[in-house]
């Protein structure tokens, strides 16, 4: 078993940090590493091991990778934003929330690859079978989040939803995602259930029955249930 320590935050995710909140006209807090370590810490009791990599990814949107087992990979950009939104005084319930879902989420995904659901690997497959069991992936790790954050619920994820969805105005489905509309819906409408995966594979315009079917039984989707019950209208 190995025991991770608190990583320190490098040089260049500091730079990154100092350059991106004074472009935004925000003075940065004295206390910015700390405020990280918080959360290194805070997630490191959930057996959660957080690291700040300026090398995994230089985007200015937030960006989040499970990569090795429990720990995350967080870009400086997802830094910036724990900085001026996760810290106390600023007491910003949504993104807090819509942190711990993007982590769940994150790890949701890294499980397919502990199963036989590795079989399945999108990229092997021919373009609307990948479509198809990507956004299954997608739905999946967005009830999977829930479940393992937030106690199963379905109104949290659907904040978080709407969150982020205000965030992205422009989504639209593409090869790996559904719109952030897509989601929400799949969401209120339904449990992660086969019901789900046929809506999908419906809504991708997937006809192959019997490989529907075998991704409904693949022994990797256990359903999952929130709560309250879905929306029926
Ligand atoms: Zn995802």
């Amino acid at each position: 078993m190995i025991k991770f320590i608190i990583q320190r935050i490098s040089f260049s995710t500091r730079k990154y940090i100092k350059k991106r909140i004074s472009e935004l006209g925000v003075d940065i807090p004295n206390n910015y590493i700390d405020i990280l370590k918080e959360v290194q810490k805070k997630e490191e009791q959930k057996g959660i091991h957080i690291i700040f990599s300026y090398l995994y990814s230089q985007s200015n949107h937030p960006n989040a990778n499970a990569f090795l087992g429990k720990s995350m990979l967080l870009n400086p950009e997802y830094a910036v934003s724990l900085i001026l939104y996760y810290n106390d005084n600023c007491n910003n319930d949504k993104f807090r929330k819509a942190f711990e879902q993007t982590i769940g989420h994150e790890l949701t995904h890294k499980e397919r690859y502990q199963e036989k659901y590795k079989q399945l690997t999108p990229f092997r497959l021919p373009l609307k079978k990948m479509k198809f069991t990507a956004w299954v992936n997608e739905a999946h790790a967005d009830f999977g989040g829930t479940q393992k954050m937030a106690s199963s619920s379905r109104q949290i994820l659907l904040e978080v939803m709407e969150y982020k969805k205000a965030q992205h105005p422009d989504s639209k489905d593409d090869c790996s995602h559904p719109s952030w509309e897509k989601r929400i819906n799949y969401v209120k409408k339904f449990d992660f259930t086969n019901e789900l995966i046929e809506q999908i594979a419906k809504d991708v315009g997937y006809k192959n029955q019997k490989f529907i079917d075998k991704v409904k039984a693949y022994a990797y989707y256990a359903e999952i249930i929130l709560s309250p019950a879905p929306a029926n209208d």
